[in-house]
């Protein structure tokens, strides 16, 4: 395409044309910020700039992916593939396995979830015999990712004397210590944690002068999207990898700065000019997202603010509807309210349901109105919350994997090496990593030398210990010829764990199973994905990385019509037709615990802002009389953000809204809602709906299954339509699309078919997976 610039206002065409050097933009919700990034990086290799010179960061991998897709169109080549683009820890991760090694990290190195890093610090606080309710895990772990993200390490704390002596204050004087037992650990076991991944970056381009030049050189061109949210850590990182040429171009909105709970620093934005010369400042003024009273009535809340840098925006789009909000008497009402005007708009307007998002300020607050769309029979998709992949069944299963790459990875061993159960109790757990502390190994190390130490374990749990150690080596073995997808059904099998949860006969036993089956689903998808890249394999390394630093909302594909409910942190740069703010009330929105300093509640009014200009056309605003909370029924106050906004673009409906009666309840727990709020949360999924633990599992493996029943079926289960296939059979495909089938081979379980299909490759399909249809 090369009228592309056209597309353009001529305000957003001089940050895209400008020439190199350093150049920010500045500019409120929906003026095109992210667009002029992608604009950009399209101009730049238009202008003949090669696409592996191009470094580009973004707030999701999803962002990522369609900014690739999008470059892809308009400069009409597959070249946008060889960008490096992607969120910042996805970034660095890859270029940590490549580099790493210079740290003493093998190449393979595990990435430790919050779950990983929790166990771990838990055990540690354990171990060290200090009290578990002073030292409680989850806040020594947020005071090591503080540290992290400040690029204090070990050492640096303890010739911090304020850092030191604060802990103590706080009556955990062992804080230094716990730290410096947890990066050990996470040494020795080969595995490094979310900051980390950061951390190290910064390390290795510190001590490695030969590898910072390496990347500097590569990476000529350097564009970060929604740059106020970005942490010392991430500015460090940029501002050294940008250190030679200067090209680096950021975008964002100072009004929009909602992570400084995580350490994102607002003053890189403001700093931004006096660590470059020459920076050439741009402004966006015009709102391309929303209607005149949405817009309108953003600025004047963002208003209220005092510290913040001055904006203009203003939009040609319509007035449109006015913004309301709703009271209603429980948040269960609130729920139905929420339904209920999803549901109206959807039948008025024939609308998709992925017109519409829910945004709440907790996660907490989801259940009522996923309570009320499900009783309504509205489709949705919850982002955030516990994934998928932190199922116990599904980390069990991984966790074997993970052993399989990295045998060092000390979480996945303690998780595995006695389940499926083989006899092997905790205290022989405990014996071994008292002497991998030691002896400063691995556990696994020292399984494998348990004939050269002298350890107290009698010689029948030495053999299970040997046995464990031979089947993880046995799967390394089979990993050599394999993709990710044979190699995890294998370990499936092999270890035991399907055969555990089918013996349990129980229905969470079968899901825990099913979940395991959908993995394997989600493996072999990924496995056919990878073929089509040309740097990768397919194999389970690759797939654990991806699913280390996957978000929910990078698996997003968009295939299913949904309505999406996420915490306004998840919904930053996204936008959507209706948009749906409910909870608007005091100690909730603002949060009870961010009012305690101006700053703390101007970042809940950014807050506020980014979630409302999320809305093109419609937004709602609701809060209810009474909440439960913590178990208890409380009376809720307004929020005082709702009298904040300019109240000519606001409509508030009758207290009471009709839409709350209009439909008439379909279960009796419905009526009780209100007064029994448990009651509600025992409503049972609709007819159908497979079992499952736990309602939100069951969407989350609606989206795996992408909509396909038939992927669904348990092991052994045959395909339907295997009966069928024969050579010469026309089938269709969901991915390769129309084939003919060459060859049938195998028999059950590992029954496969060579297609020949009409795009021209020639494919050996598993039937049992295949998602085939005869035509
Ligand atoms: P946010 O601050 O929320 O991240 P943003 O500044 O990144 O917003 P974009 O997401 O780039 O804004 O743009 C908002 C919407 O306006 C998008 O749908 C985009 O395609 C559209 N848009 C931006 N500029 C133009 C333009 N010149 N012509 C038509 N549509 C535009
Ligand atoms: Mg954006």
């Amino acid at each position: 395409m090369e009228n592309f610039i056209d597309q353009l206002n001529d305000a957003q065409k001089a940050p895209v044309l400008h020439k190199d050097g350093p150049l920010m933009v500045i500019a409120g919700a929906g003026s095109g910020k992210t667009r002029v990034l992608t604009y950009r990086i399209a101009h730049l290799m238009a202008q003949g700039v090669d696409s592996f010179n191009i470094l580009a960061l973004t707030f999701t991998n999803k962002a990522a992916r369609e900014m690739k897709k999008r470059i892809a169109e308009i400069v009409g080549s597959s070249e946008a593939k060889n960008l490096w683009m992607g969120t910042f820890h996805s970034v660095f991760a890859k270029l940590l396995r490549f580099d790493g090694d210079k740290l003493g990290f093998p190449s393979n190195y595990t990435i430790y979830d919050t779950q990983d890093s929790q166990r771990l610090i838990s055990a540690i606080i354990k171990e060290m015999g200090l009290d578990k309710d002073i030292y409680k895990y989850k806040q020594v772990q947020n005071r090591i990712s503080s540290y992290k993200n400040s690029l204090i390490t070990v050492k640096a704390y303890f010739n911090n004397p304020e850092l030191v002596e604060a802990d103590a204050m706080a009556k955990r004087p062992r804080m230094g210590d716990i730290y410096q037992n947890y990066v050990d650990r996470c040494f020795k076991a080969g595995a490094m944690d979310f900051d980390d991944l950061l951390l190290r970056t910064n390390e290795l381009l510190n001590r490695f002068p030969e590898v910072l030049m390496k990347y500097q050189d590569r990476f000529r061109y350097i564009l970060v999207d929604e740059y106020q949210d970005t942490n010392h850590s991430q500015y460090l990182i940029v501002k050294a990898l940008a250190d030679r040429y200067h090209n680096i171009c950021v975008v964002g909105d100072d009004a929009q700065s909602i992570y400084s709970f995580r350490g994102a620093n607002i003053s890189n934005i403001l700093n931004f000019q006096r660590d470059y010369e020459n920076v050439g400042m741009y402004r966006l003024e015009q709102n391309y997202r929303s209607t005149k009273n949405i817009v309108n009535a953003a600025n004047s809340i963002i208003a209220k603010n005092k510290n913040q840098l001055e904006k203009v925006v203003w939009t040609a789009n319509d007035e449109g509807a006015l913004i309301k909000i709703h009271r209603s008497t429980t948040d269960a009402e609130e729920g139905r309210y929420v339904a209920g005007s999803i549901w109206e708009h959807r039948m008025q307007e024939q609308l998709p349901n992925g017109n519409f998002a829910v945004l709440y300020r907790t996660n907490s607050q989801s259940r009522a109105i996923e309570d009320a769309l499900r009783k309504r029979d509205i489709p949705y998709r919850i982002y955030g919350g516990l994934s998928f992949y932190q199922r116990k069944e599904i980390k069990d299963v991984l966790s074997y994997l993970r052993l399989v790459i990295n045998p060092k990875d000390e979480e996945a061993l303690k998780r595995v090496i006695n389940f499926p159960g083989r006899g092997i109790g905790q205290t022989t757990v405990d014996k071994l990593v008292v002497a991998a502390n030691h002896y400063g190994r691995s556990i696994f190390e020292v399984i494998e030398n348990l004939d050269k130490i002298n350890l107290k374990i009698n010689s029948g749990t030495k053999n299970k210990l040997r046995d464990f150690a031979t089947m993880i080596q046995s799967f390394q073995i089979m990993n050599e010829g394999v993709d990710a997808f044979v190699l995890a059904e294998h370990v499936a099998k092999k270890t035991g764990i399907l055969l555990e949860f089918k013996k349990d006969g129980t229905p969470e036993g079968i899901a825990r199973m099913e979940n395991i089956e959908e993995l394997l689903n989600g493996i072999k998808d990924f496995v056919e994905g990878q073929k089509e890249l040309a740097d990768a394999t397919g194999n389970i390394s690759e797939f654990l990385e991806d699913v280390a630093l996957a978000t929910d909302l990078d698996k997003d594909t968009g295939d299913d019509d949904r309505v999406a409910l996420m915490t306004i942190h998840l919904a930053k740069g996204l936008e959507f037709p209706y948009v749906y703010i409910v909870g608007m009330e005091e100690d909730l929105f603002p949060s009870a615990m961010s009012m305690n300093t101006r700053s703390e509640l101007e970042e809940e009014r950014r807050l506020f802002y980014v979630a409302l200009t999320r809305a093109e056309k419609q937004a709602y605003l609701t809060y209810t009389q009474n909440r439960y909370r913590w178990g208890k029924l409380i009376d809720a106050e307004p929020s005082r953000f709702l009298e904040e906004i300019d109240e000519q673009y606001v409509e508030n409906l009758t207290p009471i809204d009709n839409a709350s009666y209009r439909y008439k309840p379909l279960v009796d727990s419905d009526i009780f809602g209100e007064v029994d709020k448990s009651k509600l949360r025992q409503v049972k999924p609709k007819q159908g709906t497979p079992p499952s633990i736990g309602k939100p599992n069951e969407n989350q493996l609606r989206k795996l299954r992408k909509l396909k029943p038939q992927l669904a079926q348990p092991v052994g289960n045959t395909n339907v339509i295997d009966p069928s296939l024969a050579e010469g059979t026309v089938v269709n495909h969901t991915r390769f699309g129309r084939g003919k089938v060459l060859k049938i081979e195998g028999i059950g379980n590992d029954k496969k078919a060579e297609i020949q299909f009409e795009q021209g490759n020639v494919k050996k399909l598993l039937l049992r997976f295949a998602k085939l249809e005869v035509v």
